[in-house]
């Protein structure tokens, strides 16, 4: 895997964006955080230890799956990195679970943890129980209604959930909670944070660890094709999987990225979570990055029916790629994603998450523009199992 250290003109900095904007009292932690990341970059017997989970734990590498049924014959071949296939359901882990190892050797034998969905709170509470941390997780109490079942995985985990009622009660509201928890615990926590968004060094440590992501699939492309794809496509929520992906291929200039936000139910604002598409550059949680906001600079309020795309911000690498022109960002609404959500299920009997499905609907339609001589590798992040009272069909 791609172990980048922290490095660059500017660390931390994506032209523009990332940086660090966080009380002083947390400099220390992070500079911390990006020295320990740092060294273990380069440590064999973390990598090995690490690579082993990943292989025997997690159920790594995860296959490369040819699509039979999904496009018609004259349309691009689409492949699907199947994320969905590691253990609790998503990408997740891959994180989760190199965090909880970089906390111990750092000392910090406590975790913290914020959550939307649910999803990346049971990857942390499940990354805490394999290597006997407590872990504390906050979550909206809005969100802990919607999302009952992974509240109950958490709690069998071992993981305090711990209900925030500021606010909308949801996952930015969480954020400023465990942000501000640890403020005062530092000393002995690591906040685990859950995708390639905060202050450095969070989003180059969240990038490197789900770059196996596209490592994998690098190879796995090659052996299958003989060649390089003619694009990637993966959804952005704070955009880890997709960067993930991306990260294996931004030196092949002639392989499109691209990343698909949430429409949601149309694109006026409020009514979907297309940070890139519709958004301006501004700070939010402690990095500048596009934001959803209004003129005043207040968040705006967001709308997907994907709760794990379901986010204001978006992470600072993503931003730079959009401007540079190295990656391409566009949004596919409800109704799309829920048709291909079901078109995977039926066609190729694949049931996937409501955020993959996003990009599964851009991939079929751009297959559709291609011609069947072409290429396109899917992340397909998660499974759908928690999505099903969501969509037609559904228990609800
Ligand atoms: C959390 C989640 C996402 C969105 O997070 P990223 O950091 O953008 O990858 C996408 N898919 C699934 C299945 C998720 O659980």
């Amino acid at each position: 895997m791609i172990m980048t250290p922290v490095t660059g003109a500017d660390a931390g900095r994506f032209g523009p964006f990332g940086g660090r904007y966080v009380p002083e009292t947390l400099i220390p932690a992070l500079d911390d955080l990006a020295a320990g990341w740092s060294q273990v970059s380069t440590d064999p017997a973390f990598q090995a230890r690490l690579a082993s989970l990943l292989r025997t734990y997690v159920g790594r590498p995860t296959p490369l799956h040819r699509t039979r049924r999904l496009v018609g014959p004259d349309a691009a071949r689409i492949y699907l990195k199947r994320e969905d296939l590691c253990h609790t359901g998503s990408h997740k882990l891959n994180n989760a679970l190199g965090q909880a190892l970089l906390a111990r050797e750092l000392g910090r034998d406590r975790l913290i943890a914020e959550t939307g969905a649910g999803q990346h709170g049971v990857a942390s509470a499940t990354a805490a129980a394999l290597l006997g941390m407590p872990c504390r997780v906050y979550m909206g109490s809005a969100d802990m209604a919607r999302q009952r079942l992974n509240v109950v995985r958490m709690e069998l985990l071992g993981a305090e959930v711990v209900p925030v009622e500021t606010g909308s009660r949801t996952l930015k509201e969480a954020t400023n909670q465990a942000i501000r928890e640890w403020m005062s615990s530092y000393r002995d926590t690591h906040y685990l944070i859950g995708s390639a968004v905060g202050p450095h060094p969070y989003p180059t440590i969240v990038r490197s660890l789900q770059s196996v992501i596209g490592t994998e699939a690098r190879a796995q492309v090659l052996e299958a094709e003989g060649r390089l794809p003619d694009g990637l496509v993966a959804c952005v929520g704070g955009g880890s999987n997709a960067i993930g992906l991306f990260s294996a291929f931004i030196d092949d200039h002639d392989v499109a990225l691209t990343g698909v936000e949430a429409g949601g139910a149309g694109l006026e604002p409020g009514r979907h979570a297309a940070s890139i598409s519709r958004g301006r550059p501004g700070v939010l949680h402690g990095a500048a990055s596009y934001l959803l906001q209004d003129g005043d600079g207040q968040i705006m309020g967001t709308h997907s029916l994907a709760a794990g795309l379901d986010y204001p911000g978006v992470g600072p690498e993503h931003s730079w790629l959009h401007d540079v022109g190295r990656a391409s960002y566009l949004s596919v609404g409800d109704d799309a994603a829920r048709a291909a959500f079901a078109a995977l299920s039926l066609r190729e009997g694949i049931i996937p998450a409501l955020e993959s499905a996003h990009a599964v609907a851009h991939a079929m339609e751009w297959a559709g523009r291609l011609g069947p001589e072409s290429v396109l590798v899917v992340c397909l992040s998660g499974r759908g199992d928690k999505d099903v009272d969501s969509v037609p069909g559904g228990t609800t």
